[in-house]
């Protein structure tokens, strides 16, 4: 499938886009039974009104979807099979109208509604489980999006005898920030840890909200020496620049275990080794990267 949507204020316009999109298949599917039921009476009055323009919601769509909802592959089918059902049904109607109208435009009419039902469900569901994989606060990717992303890299990593690396990331002290700040700009570290991450992780790399203070990032095509190399930079730039909102102010720190997946290890094998590595780094002091190997 296409790139998830992983930022916050895309969250909020696709839920916004969703609704929207919800209202139009409504009146759309109302508009087929009006052409059915034109179908049947071709020459009765009352339907004569309605176009079958009416039946292509396309611009009514794209004018108020994200961007990364109108590049969509999934976007474009429907825009294709929205556009290819009004024009079989303009020439359905008109053979109706003047009488010709036979069993093979009809069985063309039906193919045309049954291949885009078929891709309004797919891109339903990607909309859905878009939204559904989304931590509300930080915008991130959430723990059930990255169980089943990391079970593909493993198998990935497996069949092409790739290197994959797993980090586990943790706020230092974290509760401290909240018992002195305040849960509110407990919260607003949260996001901005979540920025820098995404900042500095490379185009490949994918970081996930774990739960709580702790984040899981994945290191595909990446050796241990890379991942660690990767993470101590992140390490390094969070450390440097402080957090501040209104007149608070704060230098967080994170620790970081970083683990290389091995040949048959599953999700929570390379899990639990990154998160052994991430105790170590808590108890040798915080504000650190612990590397084990297989
Ligand atoms: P350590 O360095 O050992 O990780 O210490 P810590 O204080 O970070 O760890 P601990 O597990 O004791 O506390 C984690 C804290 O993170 C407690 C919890 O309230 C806070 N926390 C978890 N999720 C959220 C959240 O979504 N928002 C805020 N503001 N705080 C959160
Ligand atoms: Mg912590
Ligand atoms: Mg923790």
């Amino acid at each position: 499938m296409n790139e998830p949507l992983t930022r916050e204020e895309d969250t909020d316009k696709l839920a916004h886009f969703r609704s929207i999109f919800r209202e139009e298949l409504i009146r759309h599917r109302t508009y087929r039974l009006d052409l059915f039921f034109r179908l049947q009476f071709p020459n009765e009055e009352s339907n004569k009104k309605k176009s079958p323009e009416s039946l292509d919601p396309t611009d009514a769509l794209a004018s108020s979807a994200p961007i990364s909802v109108r590049q969509h592959v999934l976007f474009k089918a429907i825009s294709r099979n929205f556009g290819r059902l009004a024009s079989v049904a303009n020439e359905t109607l008109a053979s109706a109208t003047d009488g010709t109208l036979d069993a093979a435009r009809f069985r063309s009419l039906a193919a045309a509604i049954r291949r885009l039902d078929s891709a309004l469900d797919r891109f339903d569901a990607a909309i859905t489980a878009s939204l559904t994989d989304v931590d509300e606060l930080t915008g991130l990717l959430n723990r059930a999006a990255m169980e089943r992303d990391l079970e593909r890299e493993l198998a990935h990593a497996r069949r092409n005898q790739s290197p994959l690396c797993v980090a586990m990331v943790d706020a230092d002290h974290f509760k401290r920030v909240n018992d002195i700040y305040g849960h509110g700009f407990g919260d607003a570290v949260l996001e901005e840890l979540a920025d820098r991450f995404e900042a500095a992780l490379r185009p490949h790399d994918r970081v996930y909200r774990y739960g709580g203070e702790e984040f899981l990032i994945m290191l595909p095509e990446t050796t241990l020496q890379d991942g660690v190399q990767v993470i101590e930079r992140l390490r390094q730039t969070v450390s440097e620049t402080s957090i501040s909102e209104d007149d608070v102010e704060v230098f967080q720190t994170i620790s970081a275990g970083v683990a290389q997946a091995g040949e048959q290890d599953e999700n929570e094998d390379v899990i639990e080794r990154a998160d052994g590595a991430l105790y170590e780094a808590k108890a040798s002091g915080r504000n650190r990267v612990v590397a084990v190997s297989v």
